[in-house]
């Protein structure tokens, strides 16, 4: 009998050592989150291993999928024409009317996680968890990306678990190169673009915008530019691009149907038009919420119908999420949002800010990040159309 007890004390002992050595190895294994062939950008502290399954904060993760959020009493997130929604009150979570029996959203330290296998799937993307790599990874048919072993092949460089091979050295030309003169263009383009205008603080930005000698894209609201015309004016004096952001704003107004949509979006061009002068109606718009998942076939019709352009965005600054005291994380936004699309290969960038207080603080240091960096900030140019939309519409 006392035999069997040393053998089970040793046994549970030996037993503890062995699978707390094993939990101390599976936290110190670096993680990562993957979109189609991309990594996001995850602290990670901000990775969470719960159950074998990766969560990361909530909101973070709604931006980096551009899905549409609404905080109100409860929280509201849209994409590809799935809704799920969070409740406060009873920490539970509903995808389409059905509630989870797990709690995917949770509360890690006062700040909300959420389960990215249970988004990803709920928003009617694939998941996969690649344990070699550490990477939980979300992607869909519809954007192309790599399978299997080139997938692995790619991360394992990504991810530098590997270098990549490098090119044979190239023999110098014997004859002497002129040098490339140098064009003056910076690495990236950057485009600024300014929602919900005309207000007070877009004559702010116009003047930080005249300051550092920077054109931007502005995308106005009609029901604002019938109040204050004459900042409608001044912008377009000053050569910015203003682009339509519809009548009213109003969700249920803007896309109740294919008729109520373009007559919103296409009376906004037109009143720029009347207001400033400009030759022709503008072209290029930003939709309310963003185009997904708003904008249904039948609207994507009407715009084209009449030649017009959407634009999206590739950062958002969720400069409305902050007081005036927090604007250096809007700049941060920015930063790390920029710098995440240059590395993924974007070469024209278009970051999303707002006509608002906090965003006219932050602008000055947007601005001169910017420029240190090296990219070139410029204004929409209908010449070079840039397509840039959630739907990947390259008519739009
Ligand atoms: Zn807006």
């Amino acid at each position: 009998m006392k035999r069997i007890m040393v053998a089970l004390a040793t046994l549970l002992f030996f037993g503890f050592i062995f699978s707390s050595g094993i939990v101390a190895a599976e936290e110190k294994s670096k993680q990562y989150i993957g979109l189609h062939d991309r990594v996001l950008k995850f602290g990670q502290d901000e990775i969470q291993m719960v159950d074998g399954k990766s969560f990361v904060p909530l909101t973070k993760l709604m931006d980096s999928l551009y899905a549409t959020t609404v905080y109100d009493d409860k929280i509201y997130m849209g994409k590809n024409n799935r809704v799920l929604i969070y409740d406060y009150l009873t920490g539970k979570t509903t995808a389409d009317d059905v509630e989870s029996e797990e709690t995917p959203i949770r509360d890690i330290n006062g700040e909300l996680f959420a389960d990215v296998s249970y988004i990803a799937t709920s928003f009617g993307f694939y998941f996969e968890y690649f344990s070699e790599l550490n990477v939980s990874r979300i992607y869909s048919d519809v954007y192309r990306s790599l399978r299997g072993s080139d997938y692995k092949k790619h991360m394992d460089v990504l991810l530098g678990n590997v270098t990549p091979p490098t090119k044979p050295v190239p023999v110098p030309p014997t004859v002497p190169q002129p040098e490339k003169p140098s064009t003056g263009e910076g690495k990236a383009n950057v485009y600024l673009t300014f929602d919900d205008g005309p207000n007070l603080f877009t004559t702010k930005n116009l003047a930080t915008l005249k300051k550092y000698d920077v054109e931007s894209t502005f995308f106005f609201l009609g029901k604002q530019m019938n109040l204050f015309s004459e900042i409608v004016e001044n912008v377009a004096g000053e050569g910015h691009y203003i682009g339509s952001h519809s009548m009213t704003h109003d969700k249920d107004k803007v896309y109740a149907s294919s008729g109520s949509f373009i007559s919103e979006m296409s009376s906004g061009a037109l009143l720029i038009k009347k207001l400033t002068g400009v030759q022709d109606v503008p072209k290029l718009m930003r939709v309310p919420y963003g185009s997904k998942p708003h904008l249904t076939p039948g609207m994507k019709g009407e715009l084209k119908k009449e030649g017009y352009k959407v634009w999206d965005w590739d950062v958002d600054s969720n400069d409305w999420r902050y007081s005036d005291k927090q604007y250096s994380e809007i700049i941060k936004n920015v930063q790390n949002g920029v710098t995440g699309a240059y590395k993924s290969g974007d070469r024209d960038i278009v970051v999303l800010l707002h006509d608002r207080s906090q965003t006219a603080i932050a602008l000055p240091q947007i601005i001169e990040w910017l420029t240190k960096e090296g990219y070139t900030m410029k204004k929409y140019n209908p010449e070079s159309h840039v397509v840039q939309n959630f739907h990947r519409d390259a008519e739009l």
